[in-house]
């Protein structure tokens, strides 16, 4: 037995060296934070269903022409993954005002906006990932201004994508948080979609009841965290059971 090279850890992740040269292996945890990490907790199971939902949405975003890291599920917990150098931003997109966003603009939570929003936070858990403009980020080459265009319209096109997806099954996309990595191809560079898509970085809420389907019921001690994780993936047809315990989450 030898021991695999963990290459990085982060809060819900791991990424342990790959197989050949250019892949790396992500490996979800059940390890959930929030508040910058001041509250903690394990959700048994988490990791296993964010892993397939993370799978499916990117294999679905892949086959629309959308490209991001993912080569194929391993097991349970670990995803084959293409290395990327990440673009140190978070990039979130809002439909409805929720979160941060209504505590920064008073605007209230549900309300919906009046066209989608593309926000960029620097990713700096030291400096509580503050809110940057496109002057922060040419200006300390975060990323160039052909990179900040090509992830506002793979956003943009990601949006629309998933608002539908979810839209189908009953579920309104409220807002969620996207990473992109650099891909090098010999002498190019290409801007792909990186890290997870699960309810961890998304906000969802049932169409019907407005009950929320995503780590805001960690964040917020709502309970049933896992089990409204696994109520999306049963809705989006990736697992057969309902929600653990046989229970709905609704
Ligand atoms: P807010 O800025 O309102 O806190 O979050 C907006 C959206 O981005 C939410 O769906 C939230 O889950 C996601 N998001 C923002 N920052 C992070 C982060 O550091 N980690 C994760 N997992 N999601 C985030």
């Amino acid at each position: 037995m030898t021991r695999r090279k963990k290459i990085y850890e982060g809060k819900a992740k791991i990424l342990y060296e790959g197989p050949e040269p250019g892949t790396l292996i992500q490996y979800f945890k059940d390890d959930t934070t929030a508040f910058d990490a001041t509250k903690k907790a394990v959700l048994e199971g988490k990791g296993v269903i964010n892993n397939r939902i993370s799978e499916y949405i990117m294999t679905r975003l892949n086959s629309i022409g959308v490209q991001n890291h993912f080569i194929k599920r391993l097991n349970l917990r670990e995803q084959l993954i293409r290395e990327v150098e990440i673009v140190p931003l978070e990039v979130v997109c809002r439909n409805i005002a929720a979160g941060q966003f209504s505590t920064r603009f008073g605007v209230p939570e549900g309300q919906a906006l009046p066209r989608s929003i593309i926000e960029f936070y620097l990713k700096d858990d030291k400096l509580h990932d503050p809110m940057v403009a496109e002057e922060h980020i040419t200006a300390f080459n975060w990323a160039t201004t052909q990179e900040i265009d090509d992830i506002m319209a793979l956003t943009l096109r990601v949006n629309d994508f998933l608002t539908g997806m979810f839209g189908a099954v009953g579920i309104r996309l409220v807002d969620f948080k996207l990473e992109y990595g650099r891909l090098y191809e010999g002498d190019m560079v290409r801007t792909v979609l990186a890290d997870e898509i699960s309810p961890d970085c998304c906000r969802l809420w049932d169409v019907q009841t407005n009950e929320k389907m995503d780590k805001d019921r960690f964040r917020r001690d709502l309970g049933n965290v896992t089990e409204a994780y696994v109520e999306v993936a049963r809705r989006l047809g990736i697992v057969k059971q309902a929600a653990a315990g046989g229970e709905s989450v609704h």
